[in-house]
């Protein structure tokens, strides 16, 4: 049993074009005039590991038929009574428009989950849409180019618990009474709605976490002894949930599914793809984790491929938890770290900030201190920032420190906000935004960095021009 996920939005904000990505046929007619006959389709998706049902209601025939209203609620609403979660779609490149405010309406009232898409997002002509969207009041927009086939990672997270929920209900045929509820998750509902009436399970979603390395660094000891028994090579037979590439388990009481490239390339030797797999499994691994363990071998660390994973790591904007292996083996521990640290901060400046732990997979000596670090970036990875308290601490550093005046203008920060999270990104809205130095980029990033705590997690600014 698996679920199933509408796609709603007006006439041409990309839905059949996200379909066809996920169903991976050509199902669906994709057309540049909005008004091709079409109605509801369904599609088998694929995204990552995840297998559910898709709907398509791209059924809307003509923008200027002014029985558009009543039949876009009639399909939208169809397809909502069909799905377990609405992708609301909007056009990023064109804003939050009138007819959008329709379909939030209805969906507010009517959907018990939903994931709002700004798409169109490839490039930076999207940022305001995608801002704009916060307005409608359904939560965090993600941002997505289906036509790129951007912020897929956005959404498989997104959907990875909703996943989950089904396969434990599924497990679990008669639910238990002492059901939690979580605060977001009830709030999704509308009170006085019929839906309103049927209690949502907590999602308990596990964290995403990928341990990447060399080969030999200790991956699978690693993950064998987070799952105390020798398991891990014994496969599925011996009981733990796992897939072609993820493991679930419960590290210290955190539900987490982890991402075992080692046990990816053992499958593969065992389907003689190795020479295949190895390249894209530590890249695959890094696409879908939440936080990303890079485990170097205390003996030969930061290694070509090390850096570049790390880095890899950096710009799909995961969270990043550097551990050092085999530390048991190290007998100047003191004079080692020091130079372990020196050279993190050389080679991987783009992480500064990144959490350093040392651990022996072997003995378990500081997985404690590993557990806690991936804890900690996954939260600084999802946090917000109050507006108010940007905007005060923006203040502060312009006084600090002023923007350069190039050509005698100076450049005016006004404005700042939070517009996503996981990692944070940030906009701040600037006169002359083409004519910052990078410089005073890396001042503003840094000094959010340590002001507001966050170690482990990429940060993104964004200057936006005001007209
Ligand atoms: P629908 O009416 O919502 O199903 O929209 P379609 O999928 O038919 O797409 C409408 C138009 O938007 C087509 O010309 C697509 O090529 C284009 N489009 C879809 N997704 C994207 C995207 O991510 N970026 C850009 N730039 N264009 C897109
Ligand atoms: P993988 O290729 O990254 O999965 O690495 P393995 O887990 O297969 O480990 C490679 C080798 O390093 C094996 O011989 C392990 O026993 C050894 N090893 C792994 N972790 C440690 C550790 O913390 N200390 C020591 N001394 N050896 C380790």
């Amino acid at each position: 049993m698996s679920f199933t996920l509408a796609i709603v939005g007006r006439p041409n904000v990309g839905k059949s074009t996200l379909f066809n990505r996920l169903v991976g046929k050509k199902l669906a007619l994709v057309d540049d005039q909005p008004g091709v006959t079409r109605d509801l389709r369904e599609g088998e998706a694929r995204l990552g590991d995840l297998r559910f049902t898709v709907i398509d209601s791209a059924g809307l025939e003509d923008a200027t038929d002014n029985s558009l209203e009543g039949r876009m609620r009639r399909l939208t609403e169809r397809a909502v009574e069909m799905a377990d979660v609405c992708l609301f779609m909007i056009d990023a490149r064109v804003g939050v428009t009138a007819t959008d405010e329709v379909f939030a309406e209805i969906l507010r009232k009517k959907s018990a989950h939903v994931i709002l898409a700004a798409n169109k997002s490839e490039g930076s002509a999207a940022d305001a849409g995608v801002l704009e969207a916060y307005g409608l009041g359904l939560g965090e927009p993600i941002r997505l180019s289906g036509e790129h086939g951007e912020g897929m990672n956005d959404l498989y997270t997104e959907l990875v618990p909703v996943f989950d929920r089904f396969e434990k209900l599924a497990e679990d045929t008669a639910p238990e009474t002492d059901v939690e509820f979580d605060e977001d998750a009830d709030a999704e509902f509308n009170e006085g709605e019929e839906i309103a009436a049927t209690p949502v399970p907590t999602m308990d979603k596990p964290l995403q976490v990928a341990v990447v390395g060399r080969p030999n660094a200790g991956k699978s000891t690693l993950i064998n002894k987070i799952l105390g028994e020798d398991r891990l090579l014994t496969g599925p037979e011996a009981g733990i949930t796992r897939d072609a590439i993820s493991l679930k388990i419960d590290w210290a009481g955190t539900p987490m599914r982890i991402f075992d490239t080692a046990g990816m390339r053992k499958k593969a030797k065992v389907q003689e793809k190795l020479e295949k797999l190895s390249v894209s499994d530590g890249l695959r691994a890094v696409k879908f984790a939440e936080v990303v363990v890079v485990l170097l071998d205390a003996a030969i660390p930061f290694e070509q491929q090390d850096l570049r994973i790390a880095d890899l790591a950096e710009r799909e904007g995961r969270a990043v938890v550097i551990a050092v292996n085999k530390w048991d083996i190290e007998e100047e521990k003191q004079d080692k770290l020091r130079d372990l640290k020196e050279s993190f901060e050389r080679l991987l400046p783009q992480l500064r900030g990144a959490p350093l732990i040392t651990v022996s997979a072997k003995t378990g000596r500081g997985l404690d201190r590993l557990n806690a670090a991936i804890l900690k970036a996954h939260d600084v990875w999802n946090r917000r920032i109050p507006t108010a308290a940007l905007n005060r601490w923006l203040a502060g550093m312009l006084e600090q420190h002023p923007p350069p005046a190039p050509q005698g203008k100076r450049i005016k920060l006004r404005y700042m906000t939070q517009a996503k999270t996981r990692p944070p990104g940030f906009v701040v809205m600037c006169s002359h935004p083409d004519k910052m130095p990078e410089s005073y980029n890396r001042y503003l990033v840094n000094g959010l960095r340590q002001d507001f705590d966050m170690p482990g997690t990429p940060i993104r600014l964004t200057l936006r021009g005001q007209s």
